[in-house]
């Protein structure tokens, strides 16, 4: 078990009440190391759901200034300071990320709270400078409504510290709904917002427990006026079906299919150090990591050799070991799929460059998979078309610039993408025919508080981070005044 002060109460918290559900029902969380069950969390349903968004509607008559707002979204900064290691250590054991790299989640997360407290004079009312029709016009940004916030695993903390920090500088109250397989950091996150802020009960509610009965609550009730997602496409996809009667607004952080294109012209050392970074944080269980590496033709074997040297040196274990640079997969149906992707590779004519294809699973928790690079990967292979989610490196060839633009672009996804030359000509080329919401040039480097972030395609829409995440949950509202 998982003996925290952080989680001395592993409850759902709704009306400003630590709440068990209704029923006693509870679910299980688990160690992905060796399976240790950690905790057990209520397992709610339709009722507590329901009753936290009235909760949250209730909220909706006690505005705040922005004044204190902005001294909660401080106060949270605080409170995630004080408790960066206690935090961390939590989430590596729920998710399995090494600890170092989940105390790093937790500043990543602060940061989202401190820049909407830094920036939130966006939200005061605009004065129109024009005076059409003879009127004086205003804009006033209002809070949305109840907002409902979904998040996955992968980031237990840093999602939802992007959806949180938006909703409280727009004065939205919201039902929190974490992934069933890591809601003890959010668990922990409450017990601070309950310590270290005076919000009026029904500001913020915690519901945990089976996601279909609870999703298809938030989508139907009436209230709910804005749902914001981060998971699947799958998953996104029936939300949007689900919420469409209701005319719900949406913001939907879907999945991803990153191309790393590598041209010829580019320092390869440097491509090689930015893909181990980005491609094995958290496992390689991130929406924006490379899924599929593009390798000029000339250089393809030279990189593939660069990059064996580096991934070589990392090591796979247990998180809480402070030399762990990799964990292990999330769970069984995670090491399978990689599993799969690779078999399905050298099936299909890639050659194995580091590693192998390990032995299935005997366990149901998550099972330790090592760095595995492939060349040879072409779109016909599953590792191509779909996320992979695990620390496989499939590398592609193409031969001029045209034909790595097609490969890029060639999925359903628009989320991450990278690109790699010392060609400033060819990058700025490259750049805008990639339909692709993030491009990281010369670097690996993924999302940041201050810029917005989100999909195009069937990635989603809706960003998160930056000024325009700031307006995701405020519905503008435009009074002309007639003198
Ligand atoms: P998921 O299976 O879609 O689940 C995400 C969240 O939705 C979880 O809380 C899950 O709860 C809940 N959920 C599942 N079915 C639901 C339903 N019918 N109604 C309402 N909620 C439902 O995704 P995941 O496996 O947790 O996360 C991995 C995916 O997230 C990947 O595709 C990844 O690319 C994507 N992702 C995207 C971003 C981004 O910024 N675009 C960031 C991170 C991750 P349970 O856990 O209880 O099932």
């Amino acid at each position: 078990m998982l003996d925290s002060p952080l989680l001395k109460r592993c409850q759902g918290y709704i009306n400003g009440q630590w709440l068990d559900a209704d029923g006693g029902k509870t679910l299980t969380v688990y160690n992905p190391v060796d399976g240790d069950a950690l905790a057990q969390v209520p397992g709610m349903g339709p009722e507590e759901t329901t009753r936290a968004v009235e909760a949250a509607r209730n909220a909706l008559k006690s505005p705040a200034s922005l004044a204190k707002r902005r001294e909660w979204l401080q106060n949270i900064v605080k409170a995630l300071e004080a408790n960066r290691e206690e935090l961390g250590r939590i989430l590596c054991m729920e998710h399995g990320k090494p600890w170092k790299e989940a105390s790093g989640e937790v500043d990543y997360a602060a940061g989202f709270f401190r820049y909407c407290a830094d920036n939130l004079e966006a939200l005061e009312p605009r004065q129109l400078d024009e005076k059409p029709r003879n009127c004086s016009w205003t804009v006033h940004y209002r809070p949305a409504g109840v907002v409902a916030l979904v998040t996955p695993w992968n980031f237990p903390i840093g999602m939802i510290a992007k959806k949180l920090s938006a909703a409280i500088a727009a004065d939205c109250p919201s039902v929190i709904k974490p992934s069933s397989k890591t809601p003890l950091t959010m668990v922990a996150l409450f017990t601070l917002l309950d310590e270290a802020l005076d919000m009026p009960p029904g500001k913020v509610n915690l519901v945990t427990g089976s996601a279909g009965p609870i999703g298809d609550t938030l989508c139907d009730h009436p209230d709910v006026r804005v749902l914001s997602f981060t998971g699947s496409t799958e998953v996104g996809r029936e939300l949007i079906e689900r919420s469409a009667p209701q005319v719900k607004k949406l913001t939907l952080e879907l999945g991803g299919n990153a191309p790393y294109i590598v041209f010829q012209d580019a320092d390869l050392d440097a491509a090689a150090d930015n893909l181990i970074g980005n491609k094995f944080r958290g496992g390689g269980q991130t929406c924006v990591c490379a899924n599929r590496v593009m390798v000029h033709e000339s250089v393809a074997a030279d990189f593939a050799e660069r990059l064996k040297a580096r991934a070589s040196k990392l090591k796979v274990g247990d998180g809480l070991e402070s030399d762990t640079d990799i964990g292990p997969l999330i769970d069984r149906n995670g090491y399978e799929k990689v599993r799969r992707h690779l078999s399905d590779a050298i099936e299909k004519g890639a050659k194995l460059v580091m590693g192998d294809v390990p032995p299935s699973l005997e366990n149901d928790w998550g099972g330790f998979f090592p760095p595995t690079i492939v060349l040879g990967v072409t779109p016909q292979m599953a590792c191509w078309k779909e996320e992979t989610f695990g620390p496989l490196v499939p590398i592609a060839t193409f031969g001029d610039d045209d034909q790595a633009i097609d490969m890029a672009n060639q999925t359903e996804f628009g989320l991450a993408s990278y690109i790699f030359t010392a060609d400033d000509q060819r990058a700025q080329k490259v750049i805008a025919a990639l339909e692709f919401a993030h491009v990281g040039y010369n670097t690996g480097s993924g999302p940041t508080p201050e810029a917005p972030f989100g999909g195009m395609k069937q990635s989603g829409y809706g960003r998160e981070g930056g000024i325009e995440g700031l307006f995701e949950f405020v519905e503008p509202q435009t009074v002309p005044r007639g003198d």
